[in-house]
């Protein structure tokens, strides 16, 4: 059930708040020394954010799909790397709400929503990436459990996590349909956690190898059913592509902002560079493609509001592929309209521009959303815009 508007509201001035007071003072710093901001987490959680994706009866006050992809988006208009360190949450945390048994979700929900550990997702691993299914993690059976043995890797916020959501395969030879997904806490014996990558962009929030040798984890941490772990890996990723849509529109948007305000103050040839045709046509193209992007985010938004449907998923890749390529694409060019001031670090484009990239590769790149949407054209055609989403058109973005 989503949150009532009132309080959408109230949360949203809050984080529009905290953004621009506390976070913005900080982003530079937090991508400079690659540094976890355990005080911003901690100031968010004080916020209530994490409770969105956690409901009331577990001390959440969701869960709500909406609010947290608006929040992503106002963050990451000034620090997309505290974004992803807010948003990884939902997609660790929405296996556990809505596969969990009773006992599972009283242990870790609450601890999740007030702020208290830090979940996170692991399903990569060296030798599969897109191709997910191909994991070789394994998850034998034991007397009253199991054991895991693997590697994962490229875990967001895994270096400082509390709680994995851990893919393993439990039926090597069944694919995709021998995957079992588990509930790892760090300390676990055999669980160690290895080194961050030193990365492009989205510096801060720390990407992270696990080290799984033999890990004993009791029977009832398996998360759902046997061999459905696949599915259940699936089923966070619209979300997940909706949420890497937010941040990208959001780093677009603090990264046009800046060039504009920019080229307004900065004179070449006895006037502002923006009352140079050339110029303007650069920044009248990407804030035409901002606004493009953002119409169909917020389209896929409303159409998986309303219906968890196939054309709901296509529309999510549709928003992922463009609105990533066209950040990449407006920070780039909002780089360029600063020049040697967009490469420099006295200003945050140069940021923008390489946190960006990262939104092209993960939750599924480029290439794998357009494969998902070329099937979708095969098989069904074009997807069919319902009657229900019609009526609900601009919802989400109210
Ligand atoms: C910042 C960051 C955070 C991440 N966080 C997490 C996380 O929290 N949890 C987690 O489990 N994973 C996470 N990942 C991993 C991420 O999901 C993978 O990086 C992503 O799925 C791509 O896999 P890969 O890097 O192995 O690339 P590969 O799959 O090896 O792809 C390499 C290239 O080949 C292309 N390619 C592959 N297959 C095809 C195909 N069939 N057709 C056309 N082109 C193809 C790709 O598009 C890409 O250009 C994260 C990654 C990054 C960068």
């Amino acid at each position: 059930m989503p949150i009532d508007k009132t309080l959408r509201h109230q949360i949203l001035a809050g984080i529009e708040r905290f953004a621009a007071d506390r976070v913005a003072p900080l982003a530079a710093e937090i991508d400079a020394s690659d540094t976890f901001p355990y005080d911003l987490y901690r100031e968010a959680a004080g916020l209530g954010v994490f409770g969105l994706w956690v409901p009331e009866e577990y001390g959440g006050i969701g869960p709500d799909m909406v609010t947290p992809l608006l929040i992503s988006d106002i963050i990451a208009r000034v620090s997309p790397s505290f974004a992803l360190i807010f948003s990884n949450c939902g997609d660790a945390v929405t296996p556990i709400v809505n596969f969990g048994t009773a006992e599972q979700k009283a242990r870790f929900l609450p601890d999740i929503a007030s702020g208290k550990i830090i979940p996170c997702f692991a399903l990569t691993e060296p030798g599969a990436g897109s191709d997910a299914g191909s994991i070789v993690t394994r998850a034998t059976a034991v007397d009253g459990g199991y054991r895991i043995s693997g590697r994962k890797m490229w875990i967001t916020n895994g270096g400082v996590g509390d709680l994995f959501t851990v893919f393993a395969k439990t039926d090597p030879d069944a694919g995709n349909k021998g995957i079992s997904a588990f509930i790892v806490e760090r300390g676990a014996q055999g669980f160690t956690i290895g080194r961050n990558e030193d990365l492009i962009g989205l510096r801060g929030c720390p990407t992270t190898e696990l080290i799984f040798e033999d890990v004993f984890v009791s029977e009832d941490r398996m998360l759902g059913e046997r061999n459905r772990g696949f599915k259940i890996a699936m089923s966070t990723l619209d979300e997940a592509r909706l949420n890497c849509s937010a941040m990208a529109l959001g780093s677009a948007t603090g990264a046009l902002q800046c060039a504009i305000d920019y080229a307004k103050q900065r004179n070449q040839f006895g006037k502002p560079i923006i009352e140079h045709q050339g110029l303007a046509f650069l920044l009248a193209e990407c804030a035409s493609r901002l606004t493009g992007s953002r119409a169909i985010w917020q389209r896929a938004m409303s159409a998986l509001e309303h219906e968890r449907s196939r054309e709901a998923s296509t529309l999510a890749a549709m928003a992922k592929l463009l609105c990533t390529e066209t950040a990449m694409r407006v920070t780039t060019e909002c780089v360029q309209a600063m020049g040697a001031n967009g490469l420099s670090k006295a200003y945050p484009v140069e940021r923008f521009m390489r946190d960006c990239k990262p939104f092209e590769v993960f939750d599924g790149t480029s290439q794998i959303q357009k494969l998902l949407i070329g099937r979708h054209l095969e098989k069904y055609g074009l997807p069919e815009i319902s009657p229900a989403e019609i009526a609900a058109l601009g919802v989400a973005a109210e």
